[in-house]
């Protein structure tokens, strides 16, 4: 089971990825926007057990992404990494079948702390 990231910032994707392989988990598919994520998940979504996504990137945003990725995955969690700025597209998000969210900047604790709570369920 992968867990996936998508976000432009090649620093946030390295902080995420370095925080998951501290707690164990290693098999992490990273993807540099929407389109990109998209072109990556079309033939393994089946095994992806988490999504961590960004809100803005170029391409393809974070909030149509989720509407893109719930037409082939109703059902596995997604987690948005967000700003305090960004707080009313969380709503957004929401409605369009986010999970979850982190506040930018996290720390590796509180961001397994999150991932292990959605992935329980
Ligand atoms: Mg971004």
């Amino acid at each position: 089971m992968s867990i996936l990231i998508v976000d432009d910032s090649g620093v946030v994707r390295s902080v995420v990825k370095k925080s998951l392989d501290l707690y164990g988990y290693r098999d992490v598919i990273e993807a540099e926007d929407g389109v990109d994520a998209m072109n990556k998940i079309k033939s393994v979504f089946q095994s992806i057990e988490l999504y961590v996504l960004d809100v803005n990137m170029p391409n393809m945003d974070g909030i149509t992404l989720i509407g893109e990725i719930r037409k082939l995955d109703p059902a596995t969690p997604i987690v948005m990494l967000t700003t305090e700025s960004d707080k009313q597209k969380m709503v957004q998000a929401k409605n369009m079948g986010a999970t979850g969210w982190i506040i930018k900047p996290f720390d590796a604790d509180k961001f397994i702390k999150v991932v292990e709570m959605f992935l329980k369920k």
